[in-house]
């Protein structure tokens, strides 16, 4: 595996970027080495600049569902770039990806775009407050909601990654509302609705990518339901990563969660900046110009981001891949077990639609602190044998690996044959 240009890029990046990079996971700093610097992808294959190919299990952290350059995508992009970048002024795009997303989940009858992730759910925790009018919100440790200051504590993703407990910079106040419960445990979240008159919603992602993958018991679910009911709080489901993975909709419907309030992101901007939340038509009158509740965007609902979104879920609408998602996670999971068995590797694998991901423990991961029991370092020693294998992974054990619609039985041959060769290196 030649990694000349990338080493050359990442000296001359460090001059003007932040370690290199403009998001912390990206640097490699739990795996140690160069990062890998990219160039150009196709379908399930992205290139590095060394000209190394390697089927991608990343997928840009999760938008990628249709693999890289679907055609579709692309010319509906093209069209879009053709008209103008950005007007300041509705259109007809905005209009349309909102149906596409209003239809696709039950709860929601109004929808609001923005940019990110981040803003996605930061706008919806104003929202769990303004409706309610209470203040605090109940987060599971390992989650990972975004970095805005009040969600920047016991998170997932890349803070865990780095160890990190939380942010410098972020005021003591900042997260005196934000109260942590535990990941499958329902007690610790009865705990403070007990104890707290005070609480606006409970913010979960339902399948929990940000510690690796975490899936939530039924009764867990089942509790949530009626912890929420019974205390009067909203829930917002976090399906940034999880929306559209498991089926055409949210991962909540399929788990039980009833979710007052939606965020989502990644895959509804097929690879563009694109985030957004929405709810029932009640909450959504908080939103201004409507309501009392103040959010905007210079680029929100961009007709270039929206006409990718459009395209991107037009097209898996079509696909309707989800079955044969399950098929491959479950492919890729006797994979891992096997050759972990074969070379004595203690590994837990979870799994939940096109999400999946290995622990290097023997406990079953069910929260962040099973999730903390892997073992860093194999993770480390496994990742960099698959990418030599031709195989890219999230450089980081808490993140999810996610599968595209392009996997070919070749890609999955060859993953098979690195996890075999990752595994012997890791024993
Ligand atoms: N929420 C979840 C569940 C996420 O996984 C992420 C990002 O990974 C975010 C929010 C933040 O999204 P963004 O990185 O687009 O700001």
């Amino acid at each position: 595996m030649k990694t000349n240009q990338s080493k050359k890029l990442y000296k001359k990046g460090l001059k003007h970027l932040v370690g290199a990079v403009n998001s912390p996971v990206r640097a490699f700093s739990s795996v140690g080495g160069n990062p890998i610097f990219m160039e150009s992808a196709h379908k399930s294959r992205i290139q590095d600049v060394d000209h190394n190919t390697y089927v991608d299990y990343v997928l840009s952290y999760g938008p990628m569902i249709l693999g890289h350059g679907n055609k579709k995508v692309i010319k509906a992009v093209k069209t879009a770039v053709d008209k103008g970048f950005s007007f300041g002024a509705s259109t007809a795009g905005e209009i349309e990806l909102a149906k596409i997303v209003c239809d696709a989940f039950p709860e929601m009858d109004k929808v609001r775009f923005v940019n990110s992730g981040t803003e996605a759910v930061l706008s919806a925790i104003r929202l769990a407050r303004a409706f309610t009018e209470k203040d605090e919100i109940i987060k599971f440790s390992g989650c990972y909601h975004g970095h805005s200051d009040a969600l920047l504590v016991a998170a997932g993703s890349g803070l865990a990654t780095l160890s990190m407990p939380g942010s410098k910079g972020v005021p003591k106040d900042a997260v005196k509302n934000t109260l942590i419960a535990k990941y499958n445990d329902l007690e610790s979240v009865a705990q403070h609705l007990e104890e707290s008159d005070n609480v606006a919603a409970i913010i979960i992602e339902p399948v929990a990518g940000n510690m690796g993958t975490v899936v939530p018991s039924k009764a867990f679910i089942k509790g949530l339901n009626k912890l929420a009911r019974k205390y009067q709080v909203l829930i917002i489901a976090d399906e940034v990563m999880a929306g559209f993975r498991s089926h055409f909709g949210g991962a909540y419907e399929l788990l039980g969660l009833h979710a007052d309030i939606i965020c989502l992101g990644k895959v509804i901007g097929g690879g563009m900046p694109v985030g957004a939340y929405g709810a029932r038509e009640e909450i959504m009158q908080m939103v201004a110009p409507l309501g009392g509740m103040y959010q905007a965007g210079t680029l929100s609902g961009n007709p270039i981001a929206m006409a990718a979104g459009i395209a991107t879920l037009s097209e898996l609408k079509k696909a309707n891949p989800y079955e044969g998602f399950n098929e491959t996670a479950a492919q890729i999971e006797n994979m891992l077990l096997k050759a972990a068995k074969k070379h004595h590797v203690k590994v837990t694998v979870n799994r939940f639609g096109s999400m999946i991901n290995a622990f290097f423990t023997e406990q079953t991961v069910v929260d962040f602190e099973t999730a903390q029991s892997s073992n860093v370092k194999e993770f480390a020693t496994f990742f960099w044998e698959l990418l030599r294998q031709g195989v890219s992974i999230p450089p980081a054990q808490f993140e999810a690996w996610f599968l595209s619609t392009t996997l070919t039985k070749k890609d999955l041959k060859q993953t098979a044959l690195a996890i075999d060769k990752a595994m012997e290196k890791v024993s």
